[in-house]
């Protein structure tokens, strides 16, 4: 079995070279802009919501790799999931990336565990989670978002309201 540390640097470099769904939508219904100051992560998603399902959705913006990794596999993990399932997984990836539930716990995530060793990573936990609460924002329509304001920048539980 490899090891998940080179794992880990394999499917970053990879997604860092060669970015899925990076670039713009013609005519998003849904969009919005996170910052990292802590790094400098600047980084807009934009949605294409048919329905209930994510038809479309791209990323752009400047970021470090792990940021730029993390939304690049988060769009391909969303793109085609209804807006249900996307919830979902948005909340069990801010869970494994922050520690709060063991993977074990967590039946959706798939592929991004190769994220799981950013909780021993301090300074890296918010470059890996911007994506996903840009993600969030503009699912629920908020302009902006930052990691900044405080430990958890999302106003309110996800999937209950
Ligand atoms: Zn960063």
């Amino acid at each position: 079995m490899a090891d998940p540390r080179t794992l880990y640097q394999e499917v970053i470099l990879d997604h860092n070279r060669k970015p899925r769904n990076y670039g713009v939508l013609e005519h998003p219904s849904h969009h919005a802009e996170g910052v990292n100051p802590l790094c400098g992560d600047h980084i807009t998603v934009a949605l294409d919501v048919a329905g209930e399902t994510v038809a479309g959705i791209a990323f752009q913006g400047e970021s470090c790799a792990i940021c730029k990794a993390s939304a690049s596999m988060m769009t391909a993990a969303i793109k085609g999931k209804t807006r249900a399932e996307a919830e979902i997984l948005i909340q069990e990836f801010l869970d494994m990336a922050t520690g709060k539930r063991d993977l074990g716990q967590l039946s959706h995530i798939g592929r991004l565990t190769v994220f799981a060793g950013v909780r021993e990573l301090p300074m890296r936990v918010k470059c890996a989670i911007l994506p996903w609460h840009t993600l969030h924002a503009a699912f629920h329509s908020v302009a902006s978002v930052s990691t900044e304001a405080d430990a958890d920048p999302m106003p309110a539980p996800i999937g209950n309201g």
